[in-house]
């Protein structure tokens, strides 16, 4: 919903300024319609109905995995492919990992959406409308910024979507922005993000060489001075920074490279995820036995770490997996 077209569409018309929060109240708590708002005039929502559309985006498509995670394929009114995926976990979670840019620029190996064009960033009422549209049919409590894109590069747009979110029901404790390490947003956000928003560091090889062949993004901005800008959240907003790891077998996977890991993280300010690499063409997987080899040096240097649990794979709706040909 963009608030400034509905905005401008009830100042035309002479409406009070309270009309738009009575319909952004209703949108966010996931009204599937105009006729929903009982509290507006019958004549106004007709006109509404046919002037601010209930969405930014348009569903192109939507997939629905065995363990129940949802994909959903949108495209913007000038035509760009975004997708969005919602996680529903047994103990009654429910995550949605929303998309800051069609496409993405950065061109890191491992990743599916680095291979596809890229479009553009997207407006914060595409972001929100991504989560709305998975808030209709069901609440939802958590929301990461791991879907296409890098939320760093589209950062005013990234944060005017994640300080609405508690509207629908999401606080900003359980909202966690991930970057490669884009160093001018992520300073920004440290800088002037006030709110208790997580945040999680694609990380992936602690050494130099490696990382800048894994994820070119590297050599511009060096993961020591990455390293220290996380340190700096941590110090200002006391919340442990998320280190994700992404087992590529034998690439980064071996017990040296944990040890080289566990050296670089201070256990007071990281907490590490290590992901199960999600298939996309150029890689094998770490197995089962390498994750916990991996885990058990870091457990040792008692950095907290966790295996994520994979979902949505047999819809490529996975970590790494979000692109399109369209
Ligand atoms: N650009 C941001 C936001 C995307 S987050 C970032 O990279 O942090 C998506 C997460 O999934 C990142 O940690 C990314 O490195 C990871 N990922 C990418 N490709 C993957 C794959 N094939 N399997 C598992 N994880 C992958």
């Amino acid at each position: 919903m963009d608030l400034a077209l509905l905005e401008a569409e009830l100042r035309a018309r002479g409406e009070p300024p309270f009309r738009a929060r009575q319909v952004w109240s209703w949108i966010a708590r996931g009204a599937k319609g105009y006729e929903q708002m009982t509290d507006l005039p019958v004549g106004l929502r007709g006109e509404l109905a046919s002037s601010v559309p209930l969405s930014t985006l348009t569903v192109v498509r939507q997939d629905e995995a065995r363990d129940r995670t949802v994909k959903t394929l949108f495209r913007t009114r000038d035509g760009h492919p975004v997708e969005a995926v919602l996680m529903r976990y047994r103990d009654g979670r429910r995550s949605i990992c929303v998309s800051s840019q069609s496409g993405c620029p950065l061109t890191c190996t491992f990743c599916a959406t680095g291979a596809m064009q890229f479009r553009r960033n997207l407006t914060g009422w595409e972001i929100i409308d991504q989560a709305l549209h998975f808030r209709r049919f069901e609440t939802v409590d958590h929301c990461v910024f791991m879907g296409m894109g890098e939320p760093m590069l589209n950062f005013d747009h990234v944060l005017d979507a994640a300080r609405r979110l508690p509207d629908l029901g999401i606080t900003h404790r359980r909202t966690t922005i991930s970057t490669i390490g884009w160093l001018p947003g992520l300073q920004r956000f440290v800088d002037e993000v006030a709110e208790p928003i997580r945040l999680a560091l694609s990380l992936h090889a602690a050494d130099p060489t490696l990382r800048s062949t894994i994820m070119p993004v590297n050599d511009r901005y060096p993961l020591p001075d990455v390293l220290a800008e996380c340190v700096r959240y941590f110090r200002l907003r006391r919340r442990r920074v998320f280190v994700e790891y992404v087992m590529l077998a034998g690439v980064n996977d071996r017990v040296e490279q944990a040890r080289e890991l566990a050296a670089l993280l201070d256990p007071q300010v990281f907490k590490v995820n290590l992901i199960p690499y999600n298939p996309t063409g150029m890689y094998d997987g770490s197995s089962r036995k390498a994750i916990d080899a991996f885990k058990h040096v870091l457990d040792r240097a008692r950095i907290p770490v966790t295996v994520r649990l994979t979902r949505g794979r047999d819809i490529a709706a996975a970590c790494g997996q979000l692109a399109t040909s369209g």
